[in-house]
């Protein structure tokens, strides 16, 4: 039996948007409900997001993995996409369209333009994007209570970018912006490299480091490896704040059997040369320890997945198989219950 994890007081989450974003529904579902193995409704969670996805479009600022995040936990995400508003009409993207302004492909719509328009008013007013976010979640997480809080991962200018080949071009290759590749080329074409842009000169929002830090738990959440988590872990004192907090630190994985359960984690990490499984991603994340690099105490897998336990193991990783899919509440709440058991398992309580 597993001993008993110490009181949560805080937890952290290295979110990207969708996948990032139920797992925190169920995570809070569960804290509510007193799923969660030392967990309750007076433990602060605090979401460092992704921001390596954004996008200036028409002149607006767009922050998918923030507003999928702020409007799924304010249940004002439309449920069925996974992205934007509920109850969305697209008038101003048709007016756009109409006018031949590209781009065309980008889903912009009329509600979400609102939380656009907003932000780019106040980044152009000279507030920090984590300012801005803390504004906006005014209206879609404080009804949640002040346990919740949503940072980004960075205020500076980070961009992913993905080389692709193009017979048309001079150099044979062509490079398009994330949302490009993911929306208008639906990640159909193999990402030959995958470049973000102003990573390495950032610096984390403020509260990032000590979220990491102060917390008694940090979750890596099913996300993308690459383009969710991994850039998080890639803005510069992040990755050594996770080695070093005195938190335990646990993962859950995003592949479920052969490959992802939704999204283009598969393009994502054959770009950067790691097998498309569970036991490779949580060896590409690594076991945390003196002299790793690694950020893991622990690693979740699907129970379908069990025979990459061995492996995992080997690698230093202690590892669990559980059901992961997020299929409801409920399902989701029993995987943050696994994972913190899983991370507190053989310590001291
Ligand atoms: P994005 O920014 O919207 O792409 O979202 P994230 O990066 O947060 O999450 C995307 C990842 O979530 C994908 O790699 C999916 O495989 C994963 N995902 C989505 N639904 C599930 C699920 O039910 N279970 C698990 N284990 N992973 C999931
Ligand atoms: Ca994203």
């Amino acid at each position: 039996m597993s001993p008993t994890p110490p009181t949560l007081q805080r937890i952290t989450v290295l979110s990207g948007g969708m996948g990032g974003a139920r797992f925190l529904q169920g995570l809070l579902h569960g804290l509510a409900g007193g799923q969660v193995p030392g967990g309750s409704e007076a433990t602060e969670v605090t979401v460092v997001a992704n921001t390596a996805d954004d996008i200036w479009v028409h002149g607006l600022k767009v922050c998918p993995d923030l507003d999928t995040v702020m409007y799924t936990l304010g249940d004002g995400i439309d449920p069925g996409r996974g992205w934007g508003r509920r109850e969305e009409t697209w008038s101003v993207k048709t007016e756009l369209a109409a006018y031949g302004v590209e781009p065309t492909w980008f889903g912009l719509g009329d509600r979400d333009v609102a939380t656009h328009l907003v932000r780019t008013q106040m980044l152009a007013a000279g507030y920090p994007l984590s300012d801005v976010t803390t504004a906006l979640c005014r209206r879609w997480l404080t009804p949640l209570g002040a346990r919740l809080r949503l940072l980004p991962m960075t205020d500076d200018r980070v961009e992913t970018h993905v080389a692709i080949a193009d017979p048309d071009a001079p150099s044979g290759r062509r490079v398009v912006h994330f949302q490009e590749y993911w929306i208008r080329l639906r990640a159909e074409v193999p990402a030959e490299t995958v470049v973000v842009v102003g990573l390495d000169t950032s610096t984390p929002a403020p509260g990032v480091l000590d979220a990491i830090a102060q917390a008694d738990l940090v979750v890596l959440p099913p996300s993308n490896p690459v383009v969710s988590v991994g850039t998080i872990l890639g803005v510069p004192g992040v990755r050594d704040a996770v080695a070093a907090t005195d938190a335990r630190v646990v993962g859950l994985s995003p592949i479920v059997g052969d490959g992802p359960v939704r999204g283009m984690a598969r393009q994502m990490l054959e770009s950067i040369g790691v097998e498309v499984s569970a036991g490779a991603v949580g060896r590409h994340y690594g076991a945390r320890g003196p002299g790793s690099t690694g950020v893991l105490d622990a690693w979740l897998i699907d129970e379908r997945d069990a025979a990459q336990l061995p492996a995992l193991e080997a690698a230093g990783l202690r590892s669990r198989a559980v059901p992961l899919m997020m299929t409801d509440h409920d399902a989701t709440a029993r995987m943050a219950a696994a994972a913190v058991e899983a991370a507190f398992a053989g310590t001291a309580s």
